[in-house]
């Protein structure tokens, strides 16, 4: 429960990353191999906000909101160090 799986691969250029939850808990981040270093590092916080937040779980937040508390950059100030951690 609570694992975190990164895997990279193809994906058209409007979709940088994606996270799809699963029934045990864990989450599985798809990112873009496309896109370069930057914007993978970017793609991967603003997923990892998400997960963060509950925001799979949390039903009652317009998406909209949920979005920009992802793009907040003191959000995503933390979920780095985080990654800085598990790597
Ligand atoms: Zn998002």
């Amino acid at each position: 429960m609570d694992d975190i799986f990164i895997h990279e691969l193809q994906l058209p250029m409007c979709i940088h990353a994606t996270t799809l939850p699963d029934s045990n808990g864990d989450f599985t981040i798809l990112l873009n191999s496309l896109l370069c270093r930057k914007a993978k590092q970017k793609a991967l916080e603003h997923e990892l906000v998400h997960i963060k937040k509950d925001h799979f779980y949390d039903d009652c937040m317009e998406i909209a909101d949920e979005e920009s508390e992802a793009n907040d950059f003191d959000n995503q100030s933390k979920v780095t160090a985080y990654i800085r951690e598990i790597r």
